[in-house]
């Protein structure tokens, strides 16, 4: 059975849970193909998986919360067993706009609680319809509300019984600082939710949250090898060096990116465990106490996934793994690069 995390707020976290982002995808100009996170759900739920990572803006939380009530039907799994994340996007920071994105994610998966709401993202963007609002040249279009303003009024929904805990998502140390500082706070962050695996290891600011109590959640583990899949290559532009060669500028696919389930010394350590590199993989995550959310629609591989309680990697692998870092982002938000607030700025 998987183990779990403990919050700040006393309450387990479990320490594998499912991704679902990419099932659905952004841009109308991809069919989405429907049904595939609902049976991805109901398998992790099959497989003894009870943390689902969800956000507003994959765009699918009805298929999720579809899955769940049908589990939760059929008495495979109760409610308070499962833990279930959202997140807020950044169009809705404005104080008054909170509750509208949180609501919806709340009637989407068809639940009257979440166990913890992240902020997706630490920028603002401009309020509206769109995920990513943008000019006539396709430039993103920001906003001058800040994370602190959303923070009060997610707050007011830990207040009203409708979420037990807050967390942070792709915050650098500076912006949780100024988060912890934030006169008034009433609920700390209990979570980050960062990209991490061998070559972005983290290890500054995994270090750094553990030293203020929060967590860490390490999403896009396997490197998100289906990237090109959903976010094919468009015509590139080139911000300050880096390649913007998707709509949103959230990911990038290029063709010399490398791959972390391919990396020669995963694979031999695999080997010698008798597991698989996704399992090394994610593995690693669990014996530095991060919470890790591969995301599969592949029933054998979200069983595989959750086949990491019974093995154990040496302090000598451990410290293998950690050597490959590299500094290599699958996602950065790269339309955000040049504006104010930007997390990657930052070393850690
Ligand atoms: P992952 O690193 O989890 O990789 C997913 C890919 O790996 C899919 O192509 C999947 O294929 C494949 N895969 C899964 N298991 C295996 C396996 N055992 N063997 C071989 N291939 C496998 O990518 P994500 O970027 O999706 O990250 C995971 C989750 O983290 C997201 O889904 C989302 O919930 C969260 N996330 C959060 C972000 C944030 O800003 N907070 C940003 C990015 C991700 P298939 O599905 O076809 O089986």
């Amino acid at each position: 059975m998987a183990t779990f995390v403990e919050l700040s707020t006393k309450a387990k976290m479990p320490i594998v849970g499912l991704g679902t982002w990419k099932v659905t995808v952004f841009s109308s100009a991809f069919p989405s193909p429907l049904g595939k996170v609902k049976e991805a759900v109901k398998a992790a739920i099959d497989a003894g998986y009870r943390h689902i990572d969800c956000a507003y803006a994959y765009q699918n939380e009805n298929e999720v919360g579809e899955a769940i009530q049908e589990k939760i039907k059929e008495k495979a799994v109760k409610r308070e067993d499962l833990f279930i994340v959202s997140k807020l996007w950044p169009t809705f920071f404005e104080k008054s706009l909170v509750k509208k994105c949180f609501q919806k994610t709340l009637t989407d998966l068809k639940l009257d609680y979440l166990d913890l709401y992240l902020v997706h993202w630490p920028q603002g963007f401009q309020a509206g319809n769109e995920i990513f609002p943008t000019d006539k040249n396709g430039k993103l279009l920001m906003s001058k509300s800040t994370f602190l303003d959303a923070w009060e009024a997610m707050e007011e929904l830990v207040d009203q019984g409708l979420v037990k805990a807050l967390g942070v998502s792709n915050f650098n140390h500076l912006q949780i600082e100024r988060l912890l500082n934030k006169p008034g706070l009433k609920h700390k962050p209990v979570t980050n939710q960062i990209e991490c695996h061998p070559y972005l290891t983290q290890e500054k600011l995994i270090q750094y949250c553990h030293s203020k109590g929060i967590g860490i959640t390490a999403y896009s583990p396997l490197g998100s090898p289906d990237r090109p899949q959903y976010f094919p290559r468009h015509k590139e532009k080139h911000i300050n060096g880096n390649v913007l060669d998707n709509p949103s500028g959230f990911t990038r696919c290029q063709a010399d990116d490398p791959v972390v389930l391919e990396i020669p010394k995963i694979k031999e350590i695999a080997a010698k465990h008798k597991k698989t590199a996704a399992q090394i993989l994610i593995r690693f995550h669990i014996q530095r106490n991060v919470v890790v959310i591969p995301k599969s629609v592949t029933p054998s591989r979200i069983r595989e996934n959750f086949e990491v309680f019974d093995f154990q990697l040496s302090d000598e692998e451990m410290a293998t793994i950690l050597s490959f870092n590299r500094n290599w982002r699958a996602c950065g938000m790269f339309a955000a690069i040049n504006e104010e607030d930007y997390p990657f700025h930052e070393e850690y």
